[in-house]
């Protein structure tokens, strides 16, 4: 049966991973999370500079010129991949399994961040591709399917309202043991949503022969059935 690339994109907080994981075991496919990606890149330049580890301000830090010249200086000393686990699948900078570490509120901040520099969108991107290369893959972010595999042979924009996604990211953070404020949290949504949306560089946006989902009001297996049966559509042609 041919092996086709699943390109799943959408705002933050949406479920993505969620779907992209599920989708991906069912049909026996490689999965990468691409925003896992821009996490280990914010997680390194955030140990990497001391300064604004230690800051707790950190959360609403804008990156400065030179920020952003430290972050492109220290790129080929970075190294992402994935473990495979029971669980789906860890993230590993430079080998170590940092999947813990880069779901905080802060990485998360720091990720939209480093996002926006070109440098770092083409470092990722082209990893990203040499992933895909061999179709078989379920690959989730906000640019799969405009930038990083413009011809994947099923294209997936999910979305949801702020407050939906800012409900179930407060419950993920809690359930992490993390005390999130929900006023914080759909500030953060928006703030993400507003930074993914407008930046310069590959915007967030929906590609035109993409096939949009709003799960607001869907179970999670309501949502399965519909991708399923796009899937399953899609492996035919
Ligand atoms: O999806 P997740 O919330 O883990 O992504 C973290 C951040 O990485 C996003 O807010 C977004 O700015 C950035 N990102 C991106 N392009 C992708 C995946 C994530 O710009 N393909």
């Amino acid at each position: 049966m041919k092996k086709i690339t699943v390109a799943i994109d959408g705002y933050s907080s949406c479920g993505k991973s969620t779907i992209a994981k599920e989708l991906a075991r069912r049909a026996g496919y490689k999965y990468v999370d691409t925003g896992a990606m821009y996490r280990a890149v914010a997680l390194y330049f955030l140990r990497f500079n001391d300064n604004i580890h230690n800051n707790p301000l950190v959360a609403s830090l804008e990156l400065t010129h030179r920020d952003k010249e430290c972050i492109i200086e220290q790129l080929n000393n970075i190294h992402i991949s994935f473990l495979p686990t029971s669980d789906g699948q860890h993230t590993l900078l430079n080998g170590e399994d940092v999947e813990k570490e880069i779901r905080t509120l802060a990485v998360g901040n720091m990720a939209s961040q480093v996002s926006t520099i070109k440098e770092v969108r083409a470092f990722l991107v082209a990893a990203q591709q040499a992933m895909g290369a061999e179709g078989g893959i379920v690959m989730d972010g906000r640019d799969i399917g405009t930038v990083v595999f413009p011809n994947a042979e099923l294209k997936l924009f999910l979305t949801a309202s702020p407050e939906e996604r800012a409900k179930r990211r407060f419950l993920e953070l809690q359930s992490k043991g993390e005390h999130p404020v929900y006023e914080e949290v759909l500030h953060d949504v928006q703030e993400r949503d507003y930074r993914d949306t407008h930046r310069k560089e590959s915007p967030l946006r929906q590609a035109e022969d993409a096939i949009a989902v709003d799960n607001s009001d869907l179970t999670r297996e309501e949502q399965m059935d519909i991708i399923m049966h796009l899937f399953e559509d899609h492996i035919n042609i």
